[in-house]
């Protein structure tokens, strides 16, 4: 049995996510780990009960204990409140821990030599790092009716006004105000630094300055000044190069690229480039998320939902063929983090063993469903695949 010294954070989730959850504890970690967590239920009835308290509980205990592994939650819309009656439209989870932890996340593909990515070149991962806060997601809209002009005013807190002038308009049409700031533009900046350090990866940053001179120039500006001021004489010592290159062209680098770098974007971008990449490189299943906080608080877990129709599937008492691959990862990821943290190499170790049995077994051709069809091969249940990890691990443990 392997000791922890310090538990890890466990945040629990909703439908399949959290059957899912369960299975993965009981076949590959309980058998191997004196596995000690602090426990949070969020699944939406508990989240529910408790008007949500429990969900900034357990972002709280993530400051404190510093690793925290989150199961996929279920963000009510109002099919969901009448399907759970809830008391509330309670807002996403995620997004209340990331705002409770000022955090940035980081998405990463899953390879397998099985599991040829659309584009051949791409050998290495590619991470990306979105900036989640501000921008287009927090901009005042306006649909103009007709003839006037659009202006832009910033009042300052003891009253003094700038004015511009944005469009003399002529006809109809529409207008639209941003913001972000350098706080947060900063948190980002450092969550990506320190990121890259810990995966040993260059960083890569890219946004519009040509275009939006002040608003994406402060951007590469801040970017700039942190990197000199706090990670350059790390980065060079690790042998890593951070590189801010124009959006247009970061694009056409990264699609000739081999991977194995991290590229931070704005809001916008990092939302459309994260699907296009996670798509290219083949699943949502296969795809890993770790939500960082500047002051070095992580958040590990699937980048997947709590696949629903799974679940009902379930309910009607079917075996599903589910992929546990990124959950076990972020199980894996929590583990080996906490055992960083604590200077536990056997944890550390484990961590690595349960990685390779879980893509050991899938290279040996033993996957579920949504992989099988990718490789044409026939794809087990979640519970034959899970049982086929173990043996390996096992193996592997002795
Ligand atoms: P989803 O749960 O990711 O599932 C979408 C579809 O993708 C599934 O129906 C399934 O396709 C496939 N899929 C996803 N993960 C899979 C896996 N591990 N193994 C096999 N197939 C997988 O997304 P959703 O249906 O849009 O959302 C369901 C619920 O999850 C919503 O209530 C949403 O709020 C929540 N959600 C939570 C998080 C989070 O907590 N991080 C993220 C996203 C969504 P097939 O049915 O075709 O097999
Ligand atoms: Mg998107």
């Amino acid at each position: 049995m392997i000791e922890m010294k310090n538990p890890v954070v466990e945040l629990d989730g909703d439908e399949m996510a959290r059957v899912l959850w369960g299975m993965i504890k009981d076949t590959l970690l309980r058998p191997f780990i004196d596995l000690k967590t602090e426990y949070y239920d969020l699944g939406l009835p508990h989240r529910d009960e408790t008007a949500d308290a429990v969900t900034l509980e357990a972002a709280e205990a993530i400051r404190r204990l510093h690793v925290g592994v989150k199961c996929a939650t279920i963000t009510p819309n109002a099919k969901r409140m009448e399907e759970y009656s809830l008391h509330q439209m309670w807002k996403s989870p995620n997004g209340t821990i990331r705002a409770a932890l000022d955090g940035t996340v980081f998405r990463a593909p899953i390879l397998t030599s099985r599991i040829k990515p659309h584009v051949s070149n791409w050998v290495k991962p590619i991470t990306i790092a979105r900036h989640a806060y501000g921008d287009v997601y927090k901009a005042a809209e306006l649909r103009v009716p007709g003839p006037g002009t659009a202006t832009l005013t910033f009042r300052s807190a003891d009253g003094a006004e700038t004015t511009q002038t944005v469009y003399d308009f002529e006809c109809a049409g529409v207008l639209q105000g941003q913001y972000n700031k350098d706080s947060s533009i900063e948190s980002f900046a450092r969550a990506c630094f320190s990121y890259a350090l810990s995966v040993r990866q260059d960083l890569w940053f890219s946004a519009k300055d040509t275009i939006a001179k002040q608003y994406d120039g402060a951007f590469r500006d801040i970017f700039r000044r942190i990197y000199e001021a706090e990670f350059k004489a790390a980065f060079e010592a690790a042998g890593l190069r951070y590189f801010y290159t124009l959006i247009d062209d970061a694009v056409a680098r990264v699609m000739r690229s081999e991977g194995g770098f991290v590229w931070a974007l704005k809001n916008y971008d990092g939302d459309v480039m994260s699907d296009m990449v996670s798509a290219a490189f083949g699943s949502l299943a296969m795809m890993t998320s770790v939500l960082v906080s500047p002051d070095g608080n992580y958040e590990f877990e699937a980048a997947h939902g709590t696949i629903t129709r799974h679940y009902y599937r379930y309910l009607n008492g079917e075996e599903t063929s589910s992929n546990p691959v990124a959950m076990i990862f972020a199980w894996s990821g929590a583990l080996r983090k906490r055992g960083e943290l604590d200077g536990t190499d056997a944890l550390v170790d484990f961590a690595g063993k349960l990685e390779n049995a879980t893509l050991g077994a899938i290279e040996d051709g033993v996957m579920t469903g949504d992989l099988a069809s990718l490789c044409a091969c026939a794809g087990v249940t979640t519970k034959a695949y899970l049982e086929a990890v173990r043996e390996r691990l096992e193996k592997s443990m002795r």
